[in-house]
């Protein structure tokens, strides 16, 4: 008898006719002689609209609260999910993160796992049931409820399914697989079989939200090989897994598009050693990750500093930029502007050169402007402006070959 793990996200629950289909689906997995775990996210939006409530009553909502909020979209599919197996005749029953022993750090919002100990979960599959487990949550050590950052249900069944060493974990959604770019905006993207972990957290990173990017890291970091695969078909999806040696012969394996940052130009800040060492520390102990960064050449004893930030943070990074220089302010110290990321992503990156020219070239010839660049071993990303955003993710995937 092996144990799987299947994951259905928002959209996968998202009515009561989709819920029916998870639980036939679940029932088909379970009487081909599986137990079954079944890890549920909220239905589509409702995470979403339960921000902006709290965001309209207050707007800097308390972290503590907004977990306790948050947490209410899972537990409702949950004994949903479980109702629909009951109508089928399968035994099954619910739990939450806590009850299924997942523990985090305090951080709420964006908390990570310390450990899982699974409660109850093998017992109850040990009886019989197929567990239904609540996506998204855990708690901390001193039992208050947190949650594990946008897509965490992505994470919970990475995590339970490596915690209960399950033989197959199935992230179920509403596409197909792991594409070469989002099928939505690049009609002809191809389905890839197989892609390497490092390759998948990259394209998660850079704007992919197929697979929440912490969700990726527990993978490779417990080397748990899972499939992104249709809730709505029975095509073979994605197999997510360790790098083979084969993988290195594609250059490029994907296109992602991140639309939700922001470029921040600080202005006039003093053009000497340390002072980009004091912007970015003071953005680090504000937990605010930056991505891209351009530092102009400096005149008249002043230079500008161009960098990324995740476009939530843009009030945050302007608290901290003018507080880092407050002698420096002459009016236009911060400014802030939408950007969109076009990255390209591929372990053959590493073997293969020219992967910067022809990306720039695609862009040149589709007049898009390059504002900013930034690279690491197995990836390149354009900062440019949004209007050009689909296009630019369009012409790139069709320079690098991978339409179908
Ligand atoms: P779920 O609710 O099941 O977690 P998500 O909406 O989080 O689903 O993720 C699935 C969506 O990710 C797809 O509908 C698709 O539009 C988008 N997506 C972005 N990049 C890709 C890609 N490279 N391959 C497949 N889907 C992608
Ligand atoms: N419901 C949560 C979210 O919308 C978690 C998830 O869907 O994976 O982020
Ligand atoms: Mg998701």
């Amino acid at each position: 008898m092996a144990l799987i793990v299947q994951k259905y996200g928002g959209t996968s629950v998202g009515d009561v006719d989709r819920i029916k289909n998870v639980a036939r689906r679940v029932k088909e997995t379970r009487d081909a002689g599986n137990q079954v775990i079944v890890v549920v996210s909220a239905r589509s939006g409702v995470t979403n609209d339960l921000i902006a409530r709290a965001r309209a009553l207050n707007p800097m909502p308390d972290e503590r609260e907004m977990d306790m909020l948050l947490t209410v979209g899972e537990q409702e599919t949950i004994a949903l999910t479980a109702m629909a197996l009951h109508a089928l005749d399968v035994p099954a029953v619910s739990r939450t993160g806590a009850q299924a022993g997942i523990l985090t750090d305090p951080e709420h919002t964006r908390a990570r796992i310390t450990s899982i100990s699974g409660g109850d979960v093998k017992a109850q599959l040990d009886a019989g049931k197929v567990v239904i487990l609540a996506g998204f949550q855990g708690q901390s050590a001193d039992g208050q409820i947190t949650t594990l950052g946008r897509g965490g249900s992505d994470l919970s069944a990475i995590a339970i399914a490596a915690a209960l060493k399950a033989d197959l974990c199935q992230i179920c959604t509403d596409v197909d697989g792991v594409y070469t770019a989002d099928p939505r905006l690049v009609p002809n993207a191809t389905k890839l079989d197989e892609i390497s972990y490092e390759e998948m957290l990259e394209l998660a990173s850079s704007g992919s939200k197929v697979m929440q990017n912490r969700a990726v890291e527990f993978a490779q970091k417990f080397n748990v090989i899972f499939e992104v695969r249709s809730s709505f078909n029975n095509n073979p999806g994605t197999i997510v897994k360790e790098e083979a040696a084969s993988m290195e012969d594609v250059v490029v394996s994907g296109v992602a598009l991140d639309k939700n940052q922001a470029k921040i130009v600080a202005s006039d800040l003093p053009d000497r050693p340390g002072t980009a060492a004091k912007l970015f520390k003071a953005l680090a102990d504000a937990n605010i990750s930056v991505d891209m960064i351009v530092q102009n050449i400096g005149r008249d004893g002043k230079a500008n500093m161009t960098f990324t930030v995740p476009r939530e943070d843009i009030y945050r990074a302007e608290k901290v930029v003018t507080e880092s220089f407050p002698d420096e302010a002459s009016g236009k110290l911060f400014e802030a502007n939408d950007i969109a990321k076009v990255s390209v992503v591929g372990v053959g990156m590493r073997s293969h050169s020219g992967v910067a020219a022809k990306l720039f070239d695609a862009l040149a010839v589709a007049s898009i402007n390059i504002q900013l660049v930034s690279t690491s071993e197995i990836k390149i990303s354009v900062g440019i402006d949004p209007k050009d955003a689909e296009e630019a993710t369009r012409v790139v995937h069709t320079a690098f070959g991978l339409g179908q």
